[in-house]
């Protein structure tokens, strides 16, 4: 799938939509969600134009990936789950419910989560 550049998330790379940042790095942003369905819930997002994890690991350089990554585990340092812990979460495409067409990690924490890993 073609990568749509006025996506919400790339629209909030270039600084067109605000968002409340967590952390950046070269390679990634961190954001609040709007619609926080956990005490915590961050956005992780690389900077680069990819659609999914797939196209992502097609096209990015290794230090994107790694700084992306790495990115991931400082957001949920600086958010002070890391002690008590956390989920990440990657929807990726149709059968995930994938809403905006930019890859991105979601973290989720600040409570207990439920055992199962997914409802339907
Ligand atoms: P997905 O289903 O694609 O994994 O989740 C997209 C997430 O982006 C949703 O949790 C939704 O609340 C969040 N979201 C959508 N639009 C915006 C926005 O404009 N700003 C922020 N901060 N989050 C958004």
């Amino acid at each position: 799938m073609a990568y749509d550049p006025n996506n919400i998330f790339a629209r909030i790379l270039r600084g067109e939509l605000p968002c409340q940042k967590v952390y950046e790095n070269d390679h990634a942003l961190a954001f609040n969600d709007i619609n926080p369905l956990m005490p915590v819930h961050i956005l992780v997002i690389p900077k680069g134009p990819y659609v999914t994890l797939a196209d992502m690991t097609a096209k990015a350089t290794a230090e994107e990936i790694a700084g992306f990554l790495a990115a991931v585990a400082e957001t949920a340092r600086l958010a002070g789950v890391e002690d008590e812990g956390y989920r990440i979460v990657g929807n990726n495409g149709r059968h995930a419910n994938q809403e905006v067409l930019h890859f991105h990690v979601h973290i989720f924490g600040g409570r207990q989560i439920g055992g199962r890993m997914i409802k339907s």
